[in-house]
């Protein structure tokens, strides 16, 4: 039996190898201090699971349209309105079973394969799995250089006769780095130049920001490219709804209307319920958006002292977005007690694993030599992770 060529090509995520061992030593009864989560230890605040709740009271259990109901909708493009300023028609708004689909579908709609789709490092590792799941090539632009944002130089390098799709992140997973409107309107000014170059823009993590920075994102810097840009965003990392699936997008109605076709055949309409709670979470108050924030700040700053209590690691300030992704270069080519030399920071996150720290490495992403920690845990939990970590690099000769 075999796979289709492109998912033979698909690599299993490094992150999963990790989340495996992790599971496995778990299971067993290790105590471990975990840094790998990828979604908010917030829970959904109560009106919002409320509103779900009604929601199936009132018998709302049935299927909707592929592209979500009138009233998520309605609720997308006043969002959209009332935090970027951008102004979409019902036409122009998805409405998905997460994100991740969303991505999925807007991706697979524009490109053929062998298009050439630039890709910032360090990345969230789906962007570059859906690429490549549908023959596109990746191409990888190294930001390590420039604050892990992606320069209207290095952008205007890496355009090629093929490229077809650029995919920012911001704030970003996994750096937490976040685009300010004015690096945003130099990228701008390049993709104006290239006609054919589409952007997706990833906002996932819009309100995680911090001391005060103003969250941009392109299609409202660049108003005059709103036909090239595809604004995704959805209420799994800001509003604590992970499980609750619920993505969307505003974009051109010539993209949208691919994407709706795709998932007329693939997908479906997101959970009824869960839109009902997504409009209440979009609607709603919203100042519990900035406590969240407040919170990942401090816990950020706190996170940021311990590392750089622990020689060999560098990390640079993160302004969004609960991950801190610290550079351990000098802590390769190191020897561990038991005699094994570090040499990548799977490596590092093996040992980190066997010192009971789980984090994810920095091949997840494809950025070596770093890896990830979030903060979405307890100023607890971070102070024991960073004490065991401290001590596990201490012991390295
Ligand atoms: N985009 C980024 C940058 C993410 O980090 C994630 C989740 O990890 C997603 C999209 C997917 O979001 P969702 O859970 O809504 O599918």
């Amino acid at each position: 039996m075999a796979l289709s060529i492109l998912t033979e090509k698909l690599k299993p995520s490094p992150i999963v190898e990790i989340f495996d061992k992790a599971i496995a030593l778990r299971s067993e009864g290790a105590d471990l201090v975990d840094f790998s989560a990828g979604e908010p230890d917030f829970a959904t605040p109560a009106h919002i699971c409320e509103a779900g709740i009604a929601a199936i009271r009132n018998g709302v259990t049935r299927y909707t349209p592929t592209d979500g109901t009138k009233a998520i909708k309605q609720a997308v493009i006043k969002k959209f309105r009332r935090d970027n300023g951008l102004n979409f028609k019902p036409s122009q708004i998805i409405v998905s079973s997460g994100a991740k689909p969303l991505l999925a579908s807007a991706i697979q709609a524009v490109l053929n394969p062998g298009d050439e789709v630039i890709l910032p490092t360090p990345l969230w590792a789906s962007h570059f799995g859906m690429v490549e799941s549908v023959g596109a090539k990746p191409v990888l632009v190294s930001t390590v250089e420039s604050q892990f944002k992606l320069s209207a130089e290095s952008l205007r390098q890496a355009i090629g006769i093929r490229t077809r799709l650029l995919i920012l992140c911001s704030p970003s997973n996994p750096t937490g780095a976040v685009y300010s409107a004015t690096e945003l309107d130099a990228l701008a000014r390049v993709v104006r130049e290239y006609p054919n170059i589409l952007v997706i823009s990833d906002d996932l993590y819009e309100h995680i920001v911090f001391d005060e920075i103003d969250f941009a994102t392109l299609a409202a810097v660049a108003p005059d490219l709103s036909d090239r840009i595809l604004t995704v965003n959805g209420v799994s990392k800001c509003y604590a709804m992970t499980g609750w699936r619920i993505g969307f997008s505003g974009g051109p109605d010539w993209w949208s209307d691919g994407i709706r076709a795709l998932f007329s055949q693939t997908n479906g309409g997101p959970s009824s319920v869960s839109q009902a709670a997504a409009v209440a979470a979009l609607t709603g108050p919203q100042d519990f958006l900035r406590e969240w924030r407040e919170i990942y700040q401090a816990r950020r700053n706190f996170a940021l002292s311990g590392l750089s209590a622990i020689d060999g690691l560098r990390t640079l300030c993160p302004d969004g977005a609960f991950y801190l992704f610290p550079h351990c270069g000098e802590l390769i080519g190191r020897k561990t007690p038991r005699g094994r030399i570090i040499e990548s920071s799977s490596d590092l996150a093996t040992y980190f694993l066997d010192q009971g720290v789980v984090v994810v490495p920095g091949s997840g992403f494809e950025s070596e030599p770093f890896f990830r920690l979030s903060v979405a845990t307890s100023r607890d939990e971070i102070d024991e992770g960073l004490k065991r970590m401290k001590n596990a690099v201490d012991a390295l000769s």
